[in-house]
């Protein structure tokens, strides 16, 4: 299928789809995650997460791009880098993500001995980092480059582990505190390198603070998250693109993502809507707030991208693309990480059904 020659860099389109100015299309975000595997069977995703030189992690970003040309890039590998470099041990697999078998922070002394990470020498943040400034090298100014964290609260559970921190927040609240504070200013310090390294766009947000009902969501999450992006605005970002995770409470707490700071930085909020009518909903709500935000995501990453067909996704993601893109502030995106192993036809489909998509008269 030809598509129409395109009015606008990628650059521009995200630029003017973040400040609510009409785009030539809907632009789309980063296929997250997919990148890792793209070297398999012969590199693993071990081999590519762990990589100091960030070397294998660039190629395969760099694949991405030159296959899908998407509107944005974020340089990320797993979203319990930040706790690894932190003193979690994660168990690495040859085709998955690596996932946390020991925390961190096992009582209040261990606080005291867990160190604040720099991005440069600590666990696998050289990865990120280095994969960053190659990344930067090829595509600044052409199109957007996001790194980030996961986030304050979320880098907390993930130092002290989600059971404990739960336990924390009803039993000892002022530990659980101290835990998240510790974790900001960690996220300050990965982001202030990641800065240096050629990001203009950075993130928060994963799972764990999804399992927060509102109240905890307001204490535990909302001001350090809000100190968090103020510190990205002072480090000179220009954007913020905020995950919400799937969650038995996501629907409810992104209620009060407002209250991160709408006013601060231009915000990409993506992830799990549940449905489109709720997507459309919260786009509603949010851009009452403020000009500055867009929404995007949705799309089921670990079960329609990575199991449908490509003729299901297509439809899917014209059926997404009629709720919710009408008015513009919108990103065609998948509602999560995209598994390393998704077939590529797949996102083929993805992304080609989204470029080619014109808004019904
Ligand atoms: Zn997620």
């Amino acid at each position: 299928m030809a598509l129409e020659k395109e009015e606008m860099n990628p650059f521009d389109r995200v630029t003017a789809a973040l400040k609510g100015e009409p785009t030539d299309r809907v632009p789309i975000g980063w296929l997250g995650r997919r990148e890792v595997g793209f070297g398999l069977p012969q590199v693993t995703v071990a081999d590519v997460v762990r990589e100091k030189s960030g070397y294998k992690l660039y190629k395969g970003i760099k694949a991405m791009v030159e296959r899908f040309h998407p509107d944005m890039i974020a340089v990320m590998t797993y979203t319990t880098v930040e706790a690894v470099a932190m003193g979690t041990k994660d168990k690495y697999f040859a085709d998955q993500l690596p996932a946390p078998i020991d925390y961190a922070i096992k009582s209040p002394e261990d606080l005291e001995k867990t160190k604040i990470p720099d991005p440069r020498v600590d666990g696998d943040l050289p990865c990120l980092y280095n994969a960053l400034k190659k990344v930067s090298n090829d595509f600044s100014g052409q199109v957007p480059i996001g790194a980030g964290t996961v986030g304050p609260f979320s880098v907390g559970a993930r130092i002290r582990g989600l059971w404990d921190i739960s336990f924390d927040i009803m039993r000892r609240p002022w530990f659980a505190h101290d835990v998240v504070k510790h974790a900001t200013e960690a996220c300050i310090n990965i982001i202030e390198g990641f800065r240096e390294a050629g990001a203009t766009g950075t993130s928060s947000g994963a799972g764990s603070e999804t399992v927060l009902g509102i109240e905890h969501f307001r204490q535990f999450c909302v001001p350090y998250e809000r100190m968090y992006h103020r510190k990205a605005k002072k480090l000179g970002y220009l954007s913020m693109s905020r995950h919400i995770c799937s969650g038995p409470s996501a629907d409810l707490v992104i209620d009060e993502f407002p209250k991160f700071g709408f006013d601060n930085l231009p915000i990409l909020v993506w992830g799990y809507y549940k449905d489109a009518q709720t997507m459309q909903q919260k786009k509603k709500l949010f851009t009452e707030y403020t000009p500055v935000v867009a929404v995007g995501g949705t799309l089921r990453a670990s079960d329609e991208l990575f199991y449908g067909t490509p003729a299901q996704v297509e439809a899917e993601s014209v059926k997404l693309l009629d709720v919710c893109s009408p008015g513009g502030r919108y990103f065609h995106m998948a509602d999560c990480c995209i598994p390393p192993t998704t077939p590529l036809e797949n996102l083929d489909a993805f992304v080609i059904s989204a470029k080619k998509y014109r808004p019904k008269a």
